[in-house]
């Protein structure tokens, strides 16, 4: 934890106990990928006078330093994860429930094509419906 306040304040931050409580959040839904909304309600049972936007602010640094991911599943539609370890995403398109896709899954399809590039970011969401929501009538 004392590393990840050295990294917030020289990413610009205020550390306040609101601020870290927004990371403690993230990590508590376990698997489960929250959207900023879900942080905030979990954080305003502790912190009642915690606002969205310092929500938002927060979640953006602890992307920056790289405390946690974001998840771009649409222009209007980011989710949050506390798995530091690479990996990728199935986001069903009716439930929104996100899953993990290992990483190996994933490379093996591009890892080739890719050769001697450097990669400095990745966002790869794979969007579906997932077994719960599939009924094969669905195009
Ligand atoms: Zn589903
Ligand atoms: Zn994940």
């Amino acid at each position: 934890m004392h590393e990840v306040i050295q990294k917030l304040k020289a990413a610009g931050l205020k550390i306040t106990p609101q601020r870290l409580a927004v990371l403690e959040a993230v990590k508590s839904f376990h698997g489960y990928h929250p959207t900023a909304e879900d942080v905030y309600k979990k954080v305003k049972e502790k912190y009642p006078a915690i606002s969205l936007s310092t929500v938002y602010r927060v979640l953006d640094k602890l992307v920056e330093i790289g405390e946690i991911k974001e998840i771009v599943v649409s222009s209007s539609e980011r989710r949050y994860d506390a798995r530091k370890d690479a990996h990728y995403h199935f986001v069903c398109k009716n439930c929104k429930k996100i899953y993990d896709i290992p990483k190996e899954m994933v490379e093996i399809v591009w890892k080739k094509p890719l050769e001697g590039k450097k990669i400095l970011n990745q966002n790869f969401v794979v969007v579906g419906l997932c077994e719960n929501c599939y009924t094969g009538n669905e195009e």
